[in-house]
């Protein structure tokens, strides 16, 4: 371990370093800045600050909804993407609301300038270039850290939000492997050997990326071409109060590109079966474990044998280049194989690839060896964040990021963490997964992962989170009267429609569409809105009202209109788990001894160490009995020890 020497040798000192500055660790600066500390980001190459390393593609299910939550936070990845968003879909929209999923294509070279520009829009932040070496240790707590370039700086805490570079490796086939943290860009071993030497379990994880292509050798005619939905969404509330939206206002985006379908028909799934022996996965090449609900399509081919065929998207990378990305076709295939496979598919039998795909395999620590502010239990100040702690994606590594910045920032000022609850947020759920639950694949989020799906929705992320964010000064003035506004409007929405008529002549044209039965006399809009199919945006333009209201808090009101009682159900159960969630646990309480509790609940007590009665719950095999005789027993020694 290296021990700081002279704090001359420092070139600067700063509250927060931050180590990288992809997802994780640009939404930490951030955070940490608006929670009041000075920020070094220190990050390789100040060129791919916000570099997208696969998919430039931003949201969906769950994911959308993380967007949204560091957008309310004042994270910048909603804000880069409405900046930077060449396609716009709203995904399931048939379905019920919890499930929305905003979903955007972005320029890649677009969204990596917003994102560095509205990070240096940020005083406190200063960006450095830079790879991380070692880190300084004052005996067991961090001090600073060491570049290659042998620059030092010093800081009270680091976040570490590495992505795939420790010690990553890439495979393009069997025989192909090539040291690298993505593709073109060197891994970093320094830090993972330091931390094995520290003590802190390190495993590994893989990936995979799709290979991109040429436009122009494209044979368009034919395609399916999925245009960008016309869309009345921002993705950041914080546009809110220069241009409030109106319906169909569509113009705040960059130039919407298409998309276009094609598919891996039967010539291309034989030739992937026949060479799957070279595939750097199937071949022997790779052990670690990779995304499950991202497959690459050798491994589609063998778990779908009987699929007559794989849609693939052709998604275009940017307004300042032809290349594709192929996605639906993430591969270790030999680049040969590659090129093969792709011109067997419609559209592409004269196609030149520009990127081979490929997969890598990377360092990652087990999130339970961290607290529930994503703080290492081994080294005092030590934050991680992002793909480190075994996630895969941009919103989970944002989203950390988030947790992770403000936290320490909010420890170097020894204030009161802060932990946000599962039924308050997905970052809730996603943080307290990770350090409670661990990860056994890549972890992703999933609405199922919430218990509070209703409640917790994209649309209403700035409500739920705003007030956490004022109570913690996150927000300048200006932003506070956006938050104000926006809560104004969803007030105002549900006011008209609790207070306006809609006539069976303005209401049934648009009922007949839905299928349920026309008025017979003029009713309340806010009861016509709980109908199946119509919506509150409909009901307002067919009775002429509230056409002064955004759009996007029109939809908040109906949602909240809509799932009333649904909602108050979840409401109540989240206070009753905020009631016994918050009961802190001992930190040595020994479960073992404890032997109301079954065996398989002491022994995972003992090895998880919950610091809330909530993440107790949250623990497979720990039954609400157990939870019950644990409040009993928390109960006799609160008493003894009154007593005592
Ligand atoms: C090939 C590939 C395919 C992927 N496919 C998918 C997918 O299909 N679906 C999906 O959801 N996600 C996918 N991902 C994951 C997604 O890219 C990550 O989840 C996301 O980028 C993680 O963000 P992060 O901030 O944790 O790390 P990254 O975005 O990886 O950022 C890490 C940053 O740290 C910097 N850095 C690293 N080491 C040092 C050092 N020692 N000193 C200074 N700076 C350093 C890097 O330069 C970089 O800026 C893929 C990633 C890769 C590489």
């Amino acid at each position: 371990m290296t021990v700081v020497s002279s704090p001359a040798a420092l070139e600067a000192s700063f509250d927060v370093l931050v180590v990288g500055a992809g997802h994780a660790g640009t939404e930490a600066a951030v955070a940490a800045a608006r929670a009041g500390a000075t920020v070094g980001l220190v990050t390789s190459a100040l060129e791919t600050i916000g570099q997208m390393s696969c998919n430039p593609a931003i949201g969906g299910v769950a994911k959308g909804t993380v967007v949204r939550e560091v957008d309310a936070l004042g994270g910048l990845m909603g804000r880069a993407t409405d900046l930077a968003m060449l396609q716009f879909r709203m995904l399931n929209q048939g379905k019920g609301p919890a499930v929305w999923a905003p979903r955007a294509q972005c320029d890649r070279g677009l969204y990596r300038r917003a994102v560095r520009t509205l990070l240096e829009q940020h005083a406190a932040i200063h960006t450095i270039q830079g790879t991380v070496a070692q880190l300084l240790l004052d005996g067991e707590r961090v001090a600073g850290l060491e570049t290659l370039e042998g620059r030092r700086f010093g800081a009270r805490a680091v976040v570490l939000t590495t992505g795939t570079f420790g010690r990553g490796k890439l495979h393009i086939g069997t025989s192909t492997q090539i040291a690298g943290g993505r593709a073109g860009e060197s891994a970093n071993t320094h830090l993972g050997e330091q931390l094995d030497a520290a003590g802190l379990t390190t495993l590994r994880f893989k990936t995979g990326t799709p290979p991109r292509i040429d436009g122009r050798s494209v044979h368009y005619a034919g395609l399916q071409l999925q245009p960008s939905e016309v869309e009345e969404h921002d993705w950041s509330w914080s546009h809110f109060w220069d241009t409030p939206r109106r319906f169909g206002d569509h113009t705040r985006h960059p130039e919407q590109l298409p998309c276009w379908i094609t598919f891996l028909e039967g010539d291309g799934k034989a030739l992937i079966t026949t060479h799957l022996h070279e595939s750097a996965m199937y071949g022997g090449a790779i052990a670690s474990q990779g995304p499950r609900y991202c497959p690459s399509v050798e491994d589609k081919i063998v778990k779908f044998p009987d699929a007559v065929r794989h849609q693939l998207f052709l998604e275009p990378e940017g307004h300042d280049t032809t290349e594709l990305y192929v996605n639906g076709l993430s591969t270790s295939l030999p680049a040969p194989v590659q090129l093969a496979v792709l011109r067997t598919v419609p559209g592409l039998h004269d196609v030149r690839v520009t990127r081979a795909g490929y997969a890598i395999e990377y360092d990652y620590y087990p999130p339970t060896q961290l607290d529930t502010t994503l703080q290492s239990r081994a080294i005092a100040g030590l934050w991680f964040a992002g793909q480190v702690n075994g996630t895969t994606g941009y919103e989970e590594a944002a989203g950390q990021g988030i947790v992770a910045g403000l936290n320490a920032a909010r420890w170097v000022h020894e204030r009161e963490p802060v932990i946000l609850g599962r039924e308050t947020s997905y970052l809730g759920v996603l943080v307290d997964d990770l350090v409670t639950r661990g990860v056994d694949e890549p972890y992703r989020l999933f609405t199922s992962r919430s218990e509070f799906r209703l409640t917790v929705r994209q649309d209403n992320a700035l409500s739920r989170l705003s007030p956490i964010g004022a109570a913690l000064s996150l927000y300048d003035a200006r932003e506070l009267a956006c938050i104000e506004a926006r809560a104004a409007a969803v007030r105002d929405a549900r006011a008209v429609a609790e207070r306006e008529n809609i006539t069976p002549a303005q209401a049934d044209p648009l009922l007949a569409g839905t299928g349920t039965a026309p008025l017979a006399h003029a009713v309340r809009i806010a009861e016509v809105v709980k109908r199946q199919g119509v919506t509150l945006p409909a009901l307002f333009r067919a009775a002429g009202v509230g056409a002064e209201l955004p759009v996007d808090a029109v939809i908040s009101a109906e949602l909240e209109l809509k799932y009333a009682s649904y909602l108050e159900k979840e409401r109540k159960a989240a206070d009753r788990l905020h009631a016994l969630g918050g009961l802190r646990l001992p930190a040595g309480f020994d479960y073992l001894g404890l032997r109301t509790l079954s065996m398989e609940a002491r022994q995972k007590l003992t090895a998880r160490r919950p610091e809330t009665m909530a993440q107790a719950a949250s623990i497979p095999g720990v039954t609400p009995s157990d939870l019950q005789n644990l409040v009993i027993e928390l109960e006799r020694r609160r008493r003894v020890g009154a007593a005592g």
